[in-house]
């Protein structure tokens, strides 16, 4: 069934990656309990979504406590899960075609925090048709989020995803906005409001583990040679881990690469320290009489 732009094959698609991060997303959440480290959670979601779709989206993103974004273990992290707040944000692809989905696993006490996120995707999910404003999207999550007596993370959106491409427009903002954008058939949007307990505004950390390929040009040296051509070749544009290439001399690669401006970092984002961070999200594609949840 084609929607709008999008032809059979291509929601095929988007529906297949969407049901991959389903299962997976089910399976790698009953893995979080205190005491299993952020790498053997991060390592099975990966290895299953390679074993079931193309291949992953972005890293898998484990977010403990004020950290909100952006985090996932490196190669040798062997950090324990404690009495934390996790956010568990996984990306699938087939053929490049994104799903793109986060749940919170509450090991700290404070299961209000998650909740409040959970019910603001709902309420925005509610509004999402052809023709809905982001910015009353915005709005809705932000007021439903205050209403729990807590704050959005003002500065994380949700987003477009399109093919080999993870963050595109339109920018669906976690509050009101001034100025939104019309939502069109055939979009396929990623909503995703942060609860925080904090200052709602992330600022980036130090920890980085995550890359992307920006400006693909010709490097000297042969190993930045190699690693280059290696991500062209599996991730495109997508964001990958270090610790998905072996040893030190790849990290010294990397970093290199980094700052020749051929890669981008992405740091860990955070609230300030003592704060807590809820997420929820799912990718949905805007229909004629609506929208398809493809995660849910
Ligand atoms: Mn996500
Ligand atoms: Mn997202």
């Amino acid at each position: 069934m084609s929607i709008g732009p999008l032809d059979d094959e291509t929601v095929e698609k988007y529906q297949e990656a969407g049901e991959v991060l389903r299962t997976v997303m089910d399976e790698s959440a009953e893995m979080v309990e205190p005491g299993v480290t952020h790498l053997e959670v991060a390592e099975y979601a990966e290895g299953r979504i390679r074993e079931l779709a193309d291949g992953c989206a972005f890293p898998a993103n484990i977010s403990v406590n004020e950290e909100a974004s952006h985090a996932s273990p490196g190669r040798d992290d062997d950090t324990v899960f404690g009495e934390d707040m996790v956010c568990l944000d996984l990306g699938v692809h087939i053929d490049g075609y994104i799903a793109d989905a986060a749940v919170t696993i509450d090991l700290s006490g404070n299961p209000e925090i998650p909740e409040a996120a959970e019910e603001a995707l709902d309420a925005a999910l509610d509004m999402v048709e052809a023709g809905a404003d982001t910015a009353h999207i915005g709005a809705e999550i932000e007021d439903v989020i205050r209403g729990y007596g807590y704050t959005p993370v003002l500065n994380l959106s949700g987003h477009g995803v399109e093919r080999w491409d993870a963050h595109t427009d339109p920018t669906i903002p976690n509050r009101g906005a001034e100025r939104g954008t019309e939502l069109e058939v055939g979009d396929v949007i990623a909503i995703e409001p942060f609860a925080t307990d904090g200052s709602g505004k992330v600022t980036e950390g130090s920890k980085n583990e995550i890359y992307s390929l920006v400006n693909d040009r010709s490097v000297r040296d042969r190993m930045s040679r190699k690693l280059l051509d290696e991500v062209r070749e599996d991730y495109k544009l997508l964001p990958f881990a270090a610790r998905w290439f072996d040893g030190g001399r790849s990290e010294m690669a990397i970093r290199r690469l980094e700052q020749q401006g051929v890669f981008r970092g992405y740091p860990v984002l955070k609230e300030e320290d003592g704060a807590l961070v809820g997420q929820a999200e799912h990718t949905v594609i805007v229909t004629e009489d609506g929208y398809e949840n493809i995660t849910k």
